[in-house]
């Protein structure tokens, strides 16, 4: 997991394993390049945008069959839309072992910027080119009125917008869109559900960007029973007893 954009939010064991790879293959159209100032002047570098599955395991195992050690450099945590599971699979299959080192998710990266306030988060896509299943539809998932952090949807702004008023959300909910999280030139629109597509087409916002709906972000909220004076817990005695 590179994290989610500032090359300071890799974690140790990523910036490590960076360093001593004798192969890199970063996914190029999110990894920040910086993180590649990591690797040593002898690592073997290749981008998996322009690059097939297929591609992607023809070079391990070459790497593999003299002992050398490939990073796969994930955006984010590996695990959020990284396509993992059928690399790890075929990793099996060829009985090459692996390990997951894990990565800051932008959708972290989006919650430090925003400043909110929630009980339950729905992480999810909407449906474009590849499908989402059925029960999984972002206008069935909008029923639960719960935070939604939307990946991979800007490009389809309005078809979520009206899929999120079909659920519990009105026009009035808070809503916002975070371009490139932690990187330099992260920018935040803070909208509404009823503005939501007119205000990311305003802002020129086309992609790399999280959509983040939901009242988590309305000025009413309760305090923390943890923190309250009155309140008892295993560690402190509060004044309620
Ligand atoms: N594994 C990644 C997600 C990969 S899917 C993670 O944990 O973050 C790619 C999508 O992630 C993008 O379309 C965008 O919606 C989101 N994304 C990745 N990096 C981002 C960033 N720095 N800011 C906002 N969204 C980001």
């Amino acid at each position: 997991g590179a994290g989610p954009g500032a090359p300071d939010l890799i974690t140790r064991r990523g910036a490590a394993l960076l360093q001593t790879a004798d192969c890199i293959i970063y996914a190029g159209s999110l990894v920040n390049p910086a993180l590649l100032g990591l690797a040593g002047p002898d690592c073997a570098i290749y981008n998996s945008a322009e690059m097939t599955l297929e591609q992607v395991l023809a070079v391990m195992k070459e790497n593999e069959a003299v002992h050398k050690t490939t990073v796969r450099l994930h955006t984010g945590d590996p695990c959020l839309y990284g396509a993992i599971r059928e690399q790890m699979d075929a990793l099996d299959a060829m009985g090459i072992a692996y390990d997951d080192t894990p990565g800051v998710s932008s959708f972290c990266g989006a919650a430090a910027a925003l400043n909110g306030v929630s009980q339950t988060v729905i992480i999810t896509r909407m449906e474009g080119r590849t499908p989402v299943p059925e029960g999984e539809r972002l206008a069935a998932l909008a029923a639960h009125g719960a935070t939604m952090v939307i990946f991979l949807s800007i490009g389809l702004i309005g078809r979520v917008q009206d899929a999120l008023l079909q659920g519990a959300y009105t026009a009035a909910t808070p809503a916002a869109v975070v371009y490139k999280a932690t990187w330099p030139e992260q920018k935040i629109v803070h909208c509404t559900v009823g503005t939501l597509a007119e205000s990311t087409r305003a802002a020129g916002i086309t992609k790399t960007a999280l959509i983040v709906v939901g009242d988590f972000l309305a000025a009413q909220y309760d305090r923390s029973k943890l923190y309250d004076p009155a309140f008892t817990t295993e560690f402190r005695r509060g004044t309620d007893r």
